[in-house]
């Protein structure tokens, strides 16, 4: 058990009462430092995830309550919301802000005109740094090539779409690298399934390493059917867009189901040797255990490597199931836990943030202008 884990345990023992509901309820770390919310709403389908999309349920009804002063009527409503444009220009301070987590400005219902204004507060609060994630990123890379009116990329800015298995990684990854923009980003939350995150075979019969940053070219199909690309050490391949931050967690709510360990595991190690920092925020509701308590614990999940969940949180009558089933041993998880410790993965966390703060502020807008005022300071 590592130090982390043995002190969880040894507050959740110790401390009573008052003391022990402070402790649980600590504000987890996040991944950003602002939540922006110039539009609220979402109209998209774009499959089971959104049937159980955390801003049109739980995150929606404490927003509501949190937010009075600009409540809308259904979470499937798109409102903009000007009294929240100017927000980021009000705060001097550099921060990482996340762009409408509520909605995404990419579906339909967004105007042009909207993204504009977004885009431009963007552009005027050089000293922060904007991460704008959408599930459609087709449109994305249609609208930053064909649409915008404003000088674009902005290198604040940073595109990054979600992807919940392996089905939507193949289809929305390479329409996110071929956004025009300085900086991507790529979110694998709620991670539904195992993904091969390697290689993405495309439609043209080219392949692509989203983490390595290169597409390489088919070339030809010999005469025994055999497709042959160019070969890996030819330079130059064709370069893609750098990820540069990864994100990955689980579903909450009611009906969450927890990612099994081994598909997060999979995305970090392939992450880890391509250099890209990782930011895991855990497995939603769930935490991993040790000793579970199979004859009390109404909560416990049953997680195939194959994402089939048994066990009492899952429906069934009883926890006393064999963790083995055909071969493979499941992950046996629980919701009875401190919310410190769902993010943890091994006993360990992984809370790298975005690379590279972009220290731009109206004033240091230069590598020489930032070197002249170091030297004036000597
Ligand atoms: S915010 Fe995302 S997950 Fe939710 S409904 Fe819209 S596209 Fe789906």
């Amino acid at each position: 058990m590592s130090n982390f884990e043995e002190l969880m345990d040894s507050l959740t023992r110790t401390l009573r009462g008052e003391e022990a509901r402070k402790a649980v309820e600590r504000p987890l770390p996040t991944p950003f430092s602002f939540k922006w919310h110039p539009v609220i709403g979402c109209r998209m389908n774009v499959g089971a995830v959104c049937a159980n999309c955390r801003a049109r349920k739980e995150s929606w009804e404490e927003f509501q309550k949190s937010t009075a002063g600009y409540w809308v009527a259904k979470p499937t409503e798109v409102t903009f919301h000007d009294s929240q444009l100017m927000e980021p220009i009000r705060y001097r301070k550099p921060m990482d802000i996340e762009v409408a987590p509520l909605s995404d400005l990419f579906q339909p219902d967004v105007s042009d005109d909207m993204r504009h204004k977004i885009l431009s507060v963007m552009k005027n609060a050089p000293q922060h740094r904007f991460f704008i994630q959408t599930k459609n990123p087709a449109f994305m890379k249609h609208y930053f090539k064909t649409r915008t009116k404003l000088e674009w990329p902005l290198p604040n800015v940073w595109v990054g779409t979600s992807v919940e298995d392996q089905a939507s990684y193949n289809a929305r990854v390479p329409h996110l690298l071929g956004v025009p923009a300085q900086h991507y980003f790529l979110v694998f939350e709620p991670l539904l399934g195992p993904i091969a995150p390697e290689m993405i075979q495309l439609d043209t019969f080219d392949r692509l390493w989203p983490f390595r940053q290169f597409v390489q070219a088919y070339e030809y199909m010999d005469e025994q059917g055999q497709r042959h690309w160019s070969s890996l050490d030819a330079e130059p391949l064709m370069r893609t867009p750098r990820i540069e931050w990864i994100l990955i967690g689980g579903n909450r709510g009611e009906n969450a189901r927890p990612p099994h360990p081994s598909w997060v595991r999979k995305i970090l190690r392939q992450a880890t040797d391509e250099g890209i920092p990782v930011w895991y925020s855990g497995f939603g509701e769930y935490a991993q255990i040790s000793n579970p308590d199979l004859q009390n614990d109404e909560t416990l999940i049953f997680v195939s490597p194959r994402g089939e969940y048994r066990g009492r949180g899952a429906g069934s009558a009883t926890n006393l199931l064999s963790a083995t089933v055909d071969g493979e041993t499941s992950e046996i998880m629980t919701r009875k836990t401190v919310p410190a410790r769902r993010l943890l993965l091994d006993g360990k966390h992984y809370l790298e943030r975005a690379p590279l703060p972009a220290l731009i502020t109206p004033e240091m807008d230069s590598v020489q202008a930032l070197a002249a005022r170091l030297k004036s300071r000597v």
